[in-house]
Parts: C-alpha cells; sequence; structure tokens
C-alpha cells in the first residue's frame, strides 16, 4: 500500500512503508512489510525538497549523478572531498532495479522486503566512517543489499585494504556482484580486496577481523556482541539501534578497548533480523 508524506506545501513524498515518524509526529500507514529507511529531520525535509526540484529540472543519467552530489554537498551532508569523488565515481544508477529513480534522494525497494538507502543516509554513514576508510584499512558491511556502500568502501580503502559486505539473502548477493563487476569497483573484487558473502551478518564476517570500519546497514535491537569483538581497538561502528524509533549510533573503539557510543540522528531501517523473519514480512 502506499502512503504520503507531505513535506512541504508544494511537494509530496511518496513513500512505501507503513511507520515513519518526525522529531514531532508519528504516522502509520497501510499494511504493507516495507520499512522506510529515511531520516525525517528538517534538515532531511529540506534535502528531499531540494532533490524532488532537482530530479524535476535535471532528469537521470550521469547529470542526475553530478547534481545529487552537489546537493549532498550543499546542505552540508558530504562535507569531504573523498566521499564526494567517491559516489561521482560508482554510479548508484547500476545498484537500483531497472526503472527506478537512481539519483533522487529516497529509499528505493529492492526486493525481499528491503531497500537501497537514500543516498543522504549512504553519504552520512560515509562521512561517519570516513577516516576509518583510509588506503589499506580493513571494512564490514553487514547488510549489503545491493552493495552500493560496499562498493564505495572498497574504492575508498583502495587495492591495499579489505573490503567484506554480508548479507543473509543469497539473490541479493548475487544481484549485489554483479552490480559491483559493471562497475567501477569491479577489479577490486576480482582482486580480491572486495568479496561479497551470504551469511548471517549478525556473527560479522570473523575470516578478515579486526575491521577499522564496521556499517550495519539494517537496525538491531541491541549492538551484536562479535560485532563489537570483531571491531578494531581504534575502530568505529555505524549502527542503527531500535525498532519503531530508531537512531543512529556511533560506537568507538579505545585503544584500551573500552566502548564511547555517540547518537547521530533519528532513523527508520529495515530490521537486522533472520532471514525468515525478513521473507515472512517481519
Ligand atoms: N545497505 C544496503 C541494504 C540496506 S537494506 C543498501 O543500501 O543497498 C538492509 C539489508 O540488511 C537487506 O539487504 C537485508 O537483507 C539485510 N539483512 C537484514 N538482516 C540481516 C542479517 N541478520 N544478516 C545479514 N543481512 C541482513
Amino acid at each position: 500500500m502506499r502512503a504520503q508524506v507531505l513535506i512541504c506545501p508544494t511537494i509530496t513524498l511518496r513513500a512505501y512503508g507503513h511507520l515513519c515518524h518526525t522529531p514531532r509526529r508519528l504516522y502509520r500507514y497501510g499494511s504493507s512489510s516495507q520499512f522506510l529507511n529515511l531520516n525525517l529531520s528538517c534538515f532531511s525535509r529540506r534535502l528531499l525538497t531540494s532533490f524532488f526540484h532537482m530530479e524535476f529540472q535535471s532528469g537521470a543519467g550521469s547529470s542526475g549523478k553530478k547534481s545529487m552530489v552537489e546537493n549532498l554537498k550543499r546542505y552540508g551532508v558530504i562535507s569531504s572531498k573523498r566521499v564526494a569523488q567517491v559516489m561521482e565515481d560508482l554510479d548508484r544508477g547500476l545498484f537500483l532495479p531497472a526503472g527506478s529513480s537512481a539519483y533522487v534522494d529516497t529509499p528505493v525497494p529492492i526486493g525481499y522486503n528491503a531497500t537501497i538507502s537514500a543516498p543522504h543516509m549512504h553519504a552520512t554513514c560515509l562521512q561517519l566512517l570516513e577516516d576509518k576508510l583510509q588506503p589499506g584499512m580493513r571494512a564490514l558491511d553487514v547488510g549489503s543489499g545491493t552493495g552500493y556502500l560496499t562498493g564505495c568502501f572498497a574504492l575508498m580503502v583502495g587495492a591495499e585494504g579489505r573490503v567484506v559486505g554480508v548479507d543473509h539473502i543469497p539473490e541479493l548477493v548475487d544481484t549485489s556482484i554483479k552490480n559491483i563487476e559493471k562497475s567501477v569497483a569491479a577489479s577490486l573484487l576480482k582482486k580480491g580486496s572486495l568479496s561479497l558473502h551470504v551469511g548471517d551478518g549478525r556473527k560479522g564476517w570473523q575470516e578478515f577481523a579486526p575491521y577499522d570500519a564496521i556499517h550495519v546497514g539494517a537496525a538491531a535491537s541491541e549492538i551484536p556482541q562479535p560485532l563489537l569483538d570483531q571491531l578494531k581497538p581504534g575502530g568505529r561502528m555505524v549502527i542503527p539501534l531500535g525498532t519503531y524509533f530508531q537512531e543512529l549510533k556511533v560506537i568507538d573503539k579505545n585503544e584500551d578497548g573500552s566502548i564511547k557510543a555517540h547518537t547521530e540522528t533519528s532513523v527508520r531501517y529495515v530490521p537486522l533480523t533472520s532471514r525468515d523473519e525478513q521473507l515472512g514480512g517481519f
């Protein structure tokens, strides 16, 4: 079922999903099992508004990709040249189902009750992890979905680094590999500095641990212990926590192994759960 969220008097966002919230109001929509992956802070509403205008004005294609990054920079979501560069280099259009609006700031359903996150969420997570995505570093992407963010990580750490994506839906992992093969990250996949695997991401991926950066693309009720264990001292994890009300948490592991955490923003992600529960519609 489709629902509409009023963004501003002139712009309406069509959203798939049954629940989203703003700091002030709570809405419940229809019966669809798709969750939104949206941050509807006032700031984000301005950003979404801008992207909707952008799509009307500039359409799709490589100019759409460029304006997407320009808008993310203009609204302060992207402040780093490396993040801007990677989001321009890796074409988001290759990772979305055919016919989707690749450069509009909205999550898009990718099947199996999952979504590719909105560009501003990808940009936010890349910004938060940038220091831990330096050339030669190691990163784990839990709930890798389309493989877009995993590919961004791989381009940032380069051929000397190591990036692992894990998703529990085999079909999504197959598609993510095909997506990467079509992209500028293909050589990293071929050389083995990037790999995508089927598995329960709550267990992390021990083979290449410890990781400088861990990103979790689905909301957990609590931080899975294996992910904390696989985070390198000095490393950083970005993870959405919560059920209906979710917050994007930034977890830093100090050199002595102690943990420091802060909340970045309110978010809405699909749950980090079992495959059966996800395929059954949660
Ligand atoms: N970050 C990705 C996908 C986000 S959707 C992108 O932007 O393209 C969340 C993803 O988490 C889905 O692909 C879903 O299949 C996956 N997921 C949920 N629970 C999981 C688990 N326990 N282990 C691995 N993947 C999981």
